[in-house]
């Protein structure tokens, strides 16, 4: 969610858009590329990654749990509006570590909703105050600018702020969520299937820490920028 203001060349802004673009960059590749790795690995449970999840799910007591295939690759969540696992093609019918370990990945949320995980609840709990903040900062923020009113910028930072929240307390529930994967195939696969998910579902977790450092060196530089203002 990279922020575009341009009100005069500022070399500051420049620094924080290359980073964000460099670290964003680094974390997809890497994700990709283990994800590649691992995708070539058959994993030691017999089964596709939704028959995996499933056997997770009914392990960690959350039966009623739908499970769905949806488009695209790595587009896998867990949505709690319909209880239900939407894995990618190529995990919900692979039977590779990295299936299996993104499957479960998943089936972890589902379980973190089923225990009332309290990470996951207070993440759910600021959705609705957060996509309003995620679209509205920015217009908040061209308004205050131009029309020279500084509790509009103000009340834009804060609007920011709460979408940083919300992005660093979606960390500890993807690494909950991963803990629980990799727990879980440590217990039911091999060595190999507990190795391959942690490097996947690591990479993973590095495309949510580099997001969360982007919007916090973004929240940063707005201090810095429109923070002391007073007129
Ligand atoms: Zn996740």
């Amino acid at each position: 969610m990279p922020f575009y203001i341009g009100y005069g060349f500022d070399p500051a802004y420049l620094v924080v858009v290359l980073v964000a673009l460099v670290l964003g960059t680094a974390a997809q590749g890497y994700i990709r590329s283990t994800y590649r790795k691992w995708s070539q690995v058959d994993a030691g449970i017999p089964g596709t990654g939704a028959d995996v999840a499933r056997q997770m799910l009914a392990d960690g007591g959350a039966n009623d749990v739908g499970i769905t295939r949806v488009a695209g690759s790595l587009t896998d969540h867990y949505d709690p509006r319909d209880n239900t696992l939407h894995l990618s093609d190529d995990n919900y019918r692979g039977a590779s570590v990295a299936s299996v370990a993104v499957a479960c990945h998943e089936a972890g949320h589902a379980i973190q909703a089923a225990q009332g995980y309290g990470f996951y609840r207070l993440r759910s709990a600021l959705v609705p105050v957060v996509s309003v903040a995620e679209n509205s900062w920015i217009l908040v923020l061209l308004a205050g600018v131009f029309l020279n009113l500084a509790g509009l910028v103000q009340l834009a930072i804060v609007l920011f702020a709460a979408a940083v929240v919300f992005q660093v307390v979606t960390l500890p529930v993807e690494i909950d969520a991963s803990r629980r994967a990799v727990a879980y195939l440590s217990a039911r696969g091999s060595g190999l299937d507990e190795k391959g998910a942690r490097s996947v579902l690591t990479a993973a977790a590095l495309t949510y820490v580099a997001a969360a450092l982007t919007s916090l060196m973004q929240l940063v530089y707005l201090l810095g920028r429109y923070g002391g203002r007073d007129d």
